[in-house]
């Protein structure tokens, strides 16, 4: 399991950069790189312990079926049966020819299954017991808590799949760096979490729903997580961009406190404006084969 301590920078772990407050009073333990290119955002240990409680009860990130963001998402984002599945296999990002995976974090396991189903001999390590038990009762392996690599031999996976998991790893540059020598020559390492510019962000500000997950250390920004990746040694980056589609904008307290119509105009605006603002970084990276 990750280690909690109460270590906290005063500069940005990864540029250096001073660290500023994030929001006003509502939300204290909240910093983020002055960097604009960077912009990483730092949670306060404290800050996480006191939503510790409020979050007992929260599972994993799975899309509630009656949200708000349910109702509009079709005025938003086109919903064909063909982009459906375009969407799934894009919400996935695996090579096309199956292999061995590794997934860890608390992405939604129906992905998971799916790819077993299509040739994949999976292996999910999933930080909730409740979505554990019952996707192991559905035939994939799944175990409980955080991996600890040294269980894993070099070069032993044909993708390793990170979703919604790197905001609470103490140390991301190290734990990327352990990650990427899982990975066979060839294999494809996928990183999927939440953008910090991200229209979320900007509708819902201090309560936007990432600054709220007690286990959470930091949020990552475009900038933040490809230096990330850069200092933990991976020089090899096929792709980073947003998206929506797996990750709907969520405030905390759930319930949106803007009118639908003032919601979908600034979505619609902001999309326009500034495409890269979905709720999801996705960041690939291919090991080259020597
Ligand atoms: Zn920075």
């Amino acid at each position: 399991m990750v280690k909690r301590n109460s270590t906290f920078f005063s500069k940005c772990p990864l540029c250096g950069y001073a660290l500023q407050p994030l929001h006003s009073e509502e939300c204290k333990g909240c910093f983020h790189c002055s960097r604009k290119i960077c912009g990483h955002v730092l949670l306060k240990q404290q800050e996480q312990d006191r939503n510790r409680e409020l979050f007992s009860d929260f599972p994993d990130y799975r899309q509630n079926s009656v949200s708000f963001w349910e109702k509009i998402k079709d005025s938003l984002w086109n919903d064909t049966e063909e982009s459906k599945i375009r969407k799934f296999w894009e919400e996935l990002f695996l090579p096309e020819t199956p292999g061995t995976l590794l997934e860890i974090g608390y992405g939604d396991l129906s992905w998971v299954l799916q790819a077993y189903q299509r040739g994949w001999t999976t292996e999910s390590i999933h930080p909730n017991p409740a979505s554990a038990k019952e996707y192991e009762a559905k035939g994939i392996r799944v175990q409980q808590g955080i991996p600890e690599w040294e269980n894993y031999i070099d070069e032993s996976f044909d993708a390793i799949v990170i979703r919604w998991a790197l905001e609470e790893i103490e140390n991301p540059v190290f734990y990327l760096n352990q990650a990427w020598k899982k990975l066979k020559q060839g294999g494809r390492l996928v990183l999927i979490a939440w953008n910090e510019n991200s229209l979320g962000h900007e509708l819902y500000g201090s309560k936007w729903l990432p600054l709220h997950v007690p286990q959470y250390r930091q949020i990552f920004s475009m900038g933040s997580l490809h230096r990330c990746v850069a200092n933990a040694g991976i020089r090899e980056k096929l792709t980073l961009f947003s998206t929506s589609s797996g990750q709907l904008p969520q405030a905390f307290p759930v319930e949106p406190f803007h009118s639908q119509s003032d919601m979908e105009k600034t979505a619609q605006k902001r999309l326009k404006e500034a495409p890269l603002s979905g709720e999801a970084l996705v960041l690939i990276c291919q090991k080259t084969k020597k």
